[in-house]
Formats: C-alpha cells, structure tokens, sequence
C-alpha cells in the first residue's frame, strides 16, 4: 500500500526529508540520489499508488500537483525544466506513492532511458 512506503513515513513525519513546498494536498522535498542540480519530489498527501492508480476524482489533485511541480520549479530558480511521472516498475517506479520528479538545473537530453 502507498501509505506503507518510505514516501507515507515522511507524510507522517516519522522520517525527515529536505522539504522545499508544503500545502494540505501536497508535499515537496528534494531527491536524495539527485539525477540533476535541482531535482524535487512532487507527492500527494493522498496514499496513491501511482499514476495508474488514480481515478477521476482524482483529477484535480493531479492538477494541483503539476502546478505545484511548476511552482517549485520557479522557487528553485528554473525557466526550464522537467516534470516525470514514472508508472509502474518497468517504467523505473521504485516508490510506490505516486510521485512527480521535478528535474532542471543542466541540458536535458531526450529521449530518457
Ligand atoms: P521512482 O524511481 O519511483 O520514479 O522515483 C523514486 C525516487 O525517490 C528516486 O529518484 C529516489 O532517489 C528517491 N528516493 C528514494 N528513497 C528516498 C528517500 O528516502 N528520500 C528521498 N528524499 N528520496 C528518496
């Protein structure tokens, strides 16, 4: 379940993370293997799977959630930058509480691996 992951602990406060945003639906903290100079984490306070997980009453949560992602991205300094939602273990979800990463700070190539 979501709420069991590493990502719940933090929620609940039982493990610190390095928050940079905080709102009633939302939490933001930085990456602790960043893949960039700038790069956050995007979660709800909703336990939610993942991405596939969610339903359509969920839709203005995810909405909420890129606009924060946008939010945190200009805080950090950011014009450009990179949003990802990874859904599923094949597509190289490691954490299963949904999660937007929140990428810049460098030359971004593509297409990802
Ligand atoms: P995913 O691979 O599921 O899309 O992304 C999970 C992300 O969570 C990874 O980028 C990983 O570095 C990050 N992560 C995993 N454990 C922790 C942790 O304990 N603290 C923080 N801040 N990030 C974590």
């Amino acid at each position: 379940m979501a709420s069991d992951t590493i990502f719940g602990r933090m929620l609940r406060g039982e493990i610190p993370c390095d928050e940079v945003y905080s709102d009633e639906k939302c939490l933001a903290f930085r990456d602790i293997q960043p893949q960039a100079p700038v790069h956050v984490l995007v979660i709800p306070r909703k336990a939610l799977e993942s991405l596939d997980a969610a339903v359509a009453e969920d839709a203005e949560l995810l909405g909420h959630l890129l606009l924060v992602a946008a939010k945190v991205a200009r805080q950090q300094g950011l014009t450009d930058f990179r949003t990802v939602i990874n859904s599923g273990a094949k597509a190289g979800q490691t954490v299963f509480h949904l999660h937007v990463h929140v990428i810049g700070g460098r030359l971004l190539t593509w297409p990802p691996g």
